[in-house]
Order: structure tokens, then C-alpha cells, then sequence
């Protein structure tokens, strides 16, 4: 079996293909062309709606949007992955629970943003990417992050060119996609889209929203990141994520802090915590959620002191607590995490909420392509379908 990657586009090529859509779709010239990219999360899953800690960086694979502003109300919107053509949406008659499918991803932006005050009338806008979908690869945040960034330039609304400005925007497309598109996230995949820079990760403190940029190069250490999209599809999985915070909450009330964050600041410490619950599950939920915060914080202190090559024991202890305390992994992940060790990789985890999606593996920048051809063969062997890869170095935000 050999392996498929997923290539990412040139910027060119990628605001080339958006404009080319749009000019055939509208018969018209975009105002501009913007993008966002995809993220892969190193490590601190499950802890972005527990005030904890995360370390994404942006993928170079982007979703690419041409945009023009109209003058009425009207949003018209086609993406070159949703062939089932057109929407046309009224801006005024958005609101939670009216607008079915992708088009909430766009058009909740534009809803956020009113909501906060800001001036935006209707536009027309061609989506084109090369972010897999649903491979908790975040093109959700990719799409929400490339509009929010297109009407910020169109209708001048100044936020995109500071820090303090994404983070504005990060949080309305975090709205969007709650209140809009109606799905569950929390906030780490806005602010990686918004806010990471090219060649570091994104240390973020979802507590107060706070950002560090961790200088990230893995080339110049040998080594690169293996991503691996399962293409695994599972049922129950907004359920699966929606009982974990329910899980989370109940344990932070039991203990009498507002976040399970709390808890790894606390110098009694996580053994105080988990004498105080008498909820088996609830114990292993927040030993996952507590474990895992630090395994941030040492990860990036790895990361300054140079020793790269040994963040993968970090990675290794993330999965075995994300699959045997968390219980949010899946064959699919095992197997990829499985195979890349022994295949050679220093570290393997999965990535994003679980249940399919992605796995990453550090490997030897030599052994990138062995480590994929083992995975490719193990999953052929196993009589699951292929999965896909791609090479991940830190990327630049939405542009
Ligand atoms: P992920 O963010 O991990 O890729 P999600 O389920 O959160 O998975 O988001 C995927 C959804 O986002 C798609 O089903 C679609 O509704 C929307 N979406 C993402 N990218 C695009 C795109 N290029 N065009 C249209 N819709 C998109
Ligand atoms: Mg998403």
C-alpha cells in the first residue's frame, strides 16, 4: 500500500484557485483573497474548556477565501468542497438554529461580529482548501478564521493587525461556531488559526487567553512531525466530547473550584483532589485533565532548554492517558501510535478530540517516509481503510 499525502498549496495557488471559483460563480472580480490554516495540537488535549494549557502550532495547509462586499444585506457563499452549489443567506435573519450546514461556519462570523458592534453588511465569497475535513485538523476554525479575516479588510474593521485584535476575532469565531454552526469547541483552534506564528508553537492559556511564542523548528534538530489523518469515522463522537466536559464540570463543582485548572495550580496538589471525589470515572477524568497541564508546561520547557528529541516521552504518556483515563482514543489511534514506535518514532499521541481524527509521531527527518509505510501497511493489514499523511512544520496565521 503506498502511502497518499496530502500536499498543502502554495499561497499563490491557493488564492488563485478561490478567485478563479469566484469569478466563475459571481461574475465578478473578489476584492481580495485571504487564508487561514488547519493546526495540529503537540500536546494538551482536552484541556482547552478546562482553563488549561495547549500547544498547537498552524498547519501550512490553509482554506483560502475570495471575498467582495455587497451593499445590501445578502450573504451568497460557495465552496469548492460543498458541490451541492449556492446558499443565499439574509445576514438580518441569521440567528442560533437558523442556518443548516457549512454555511454557519461563514456566515456566523459575519453574525458574530454584529453582535459585538461592528458594521458589516452582506458579501459574496468563494471557499477553496486543502484542510482535510474532520480530520481534527480544525477546518472549521481554518474557514471561520479566513472570513473573519476577509471582512476585517472589507469593511475595515482594524482588529486583524494586532494581537489584541485576533484574539477579538478569535473569540467571535469561536461564537460562530458554538452558537451558529452549532458545534461544541474551545478556543484552542481559533487561536491557533488566528494567532500562531511561522516556526513556533502557540503556548496557550485558555484561562485568560493569554500567548507564547515557543520557538519550534524540528528540521534544525533532524526531526520532523508526522501527521496522520485515520480518515477512522465514529459514531457518537459530539456526545463522547459534550459527556467528558459534563464529566469535568461535575468534578470542578464537587471540589469547589470553577476550573479544573484550579486544581493543577493547587500546591495540595492532584492527590487531594482525587481523594475528594468518589466518582471512579470522574477521578480518571481529572488525573487526564490535571497530568496533562503539566505535561504542557514541561513540554515547553523542553522546547526552551533545546531537547527536542526528548519531548517524546511527553507525547507517549499523553496518549496512554488520553486512552486509559480519558478514554477518547480508538483503534485506529493505537494503531497509528503503535506502529510509529515501533517503526522508529521518538513520540506518538493522538491529536484533537479523539475518536478518529489525527495521530502525530516525531520521527527522524530521514525515516518520515518508513514510519508512513509501515502505518499505510499496518492498517492495510488490519483491513481498515488508508489513511492519509502529511508533514507539519509551524506555519503562519490567517493572512
Ligand atoms: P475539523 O474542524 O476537525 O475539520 P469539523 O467537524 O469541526 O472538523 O468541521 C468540518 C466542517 O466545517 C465541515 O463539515 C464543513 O461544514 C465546514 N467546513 C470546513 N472547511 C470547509 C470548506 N472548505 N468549505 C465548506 N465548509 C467547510
Ligand atoms: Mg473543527
Amino acid at each position: 500500500m503506498t502511502p497518499e499525502w496530502l500536499q498543502a498549496w502554495t499561497p499563490t495557488e491557493g488564492a488563485d484557485r478561490a478567485a478563479a471559483q469566484f469569478r466563475a460563480r459571481f461574475e465578478a472580480d473578489p476584492d481580495g483573497t485571504w487564508s487561514a490554516p488547519g493546526r495540529v495540537n503537540l500536546i494538551g488535549e482536552h484541556t482547552d474548556y478546562n482553563g488549561g494549557l495547549c500547544l498547537p502550532i498552524a498547519l501550512p495547509h490553509r482554506t483560502y477565501v475570495a471575498l467582495r462586499r455587497r451593499d445590501d444585506d445578502t450573504v451568497r457563499l460557495v465552496s469548492a468542497q460543498e458541490p451541492a452549489g449556492m446558499r443565499t443567506i439574509e445576514l438580518g435573519d441569521v440567528a442560533p438554529g437558523t442556518v443548516d450546514g457549512w454555511a454557519g461556519y461563514v456566515v456566523g462570523v459575519a453574525w458574530a461580529l454584529r453582535q459585538a458592534g461592528h458594521t458589516v453588511s452582506g458579501f459574496d465569497v468563494a471557499v477553496d482548501s486543502c484542510v482535510p475535513y474532520g480530520a481534527g485538523l480544525s477546518s472549521s476554525a481554518a474557514l471561520e478564521a479566513s472570513v473573519a479575516v476577509a471582512l476585517d479588510a472589507a469593511f475595515a474593521l482594524d482588529l486583524a493587525g494586532s494581537d489584541d485584535g485576533r484574539a477579538t476575532l478569535a473569540a467571535l469565531c469561536v461564537r460562530a461556531e458554538n452558537e451558529i454552526a452549532g458545534a461544541p469547541t474551545g478556543g484552542m483552534d481559533q487561536a491557533a488559526a488566528l494567532r500562531a506564528q511561522a516556526g513556533n508553537a502557540l503556548l496557550l492559556d485558555c484561562l485568560d487567553g493569554s500567548v507564547r511564542h515557543v520557538p519550534f523548528d524540528l528540521s534544525a534538530h533532524g526531526l520532523a512531525l508526522l501527521v496522520v489523518d485515520t480518515r477512522a469515522e465514529h459514531a457518537l463522537v459530539d456526545g463522547q466530547y459534550a459527556a467528558r466536559r459534563a464529566s469535568c464540570e461535575a468534578a470542578a463543582q464537587r471540589l469547589g473550584v470553577g476550573t479544573l485548572r484550579e486544581i493543577s495550580d493547587d500546591p495540595r496538589g492532584l492527590e487531594w483532589a482525587l481523594d475528594k471525589l468518589d466518582d471512579d470515572v470522574q477521578v480518571r477524568r481529572v488525573r487526564h485533565v490535571v497530568n496533562e497541564i503539566d505535561r504542557v508546561t514541561w513540554f515547553v520547557a523542553l522546547l526552551d532548554a533545546g531537547e527536542v528529541g526528548l519531548v517524546g516521552t511527553l507525547m507517549n504518556q499523553s496518549h496512554a492517558s488520553l486512552r486509559d483515563d480519558y478514554e477518547v482514543s480508538c483503534r485506529e489511534l493505537d494503531l497509528v501510535v503503535d506502529t510509529a514506535r515501533a517503526a522508529g518514532a521518538t513520540g506518538a499521541r493522538m491529536t484533537g478530540g479523539g475518536f478518529g481524527g489525527s495521530a502525530i509521531a516525531l520521527v527522524g527527518a530521514d525515516e518520515v517516509d518508513r514510519v508512513a509505510q509501515a502505518v499505510a501497511d499496518a492498517f492495510a493489514a488490519e483491513g481498515l481503510g488508508a489513511p492519509a499523511f502529511l508533514v507539519a512544520t509551524a506555519s503562519g496565521p490567517a493572512s
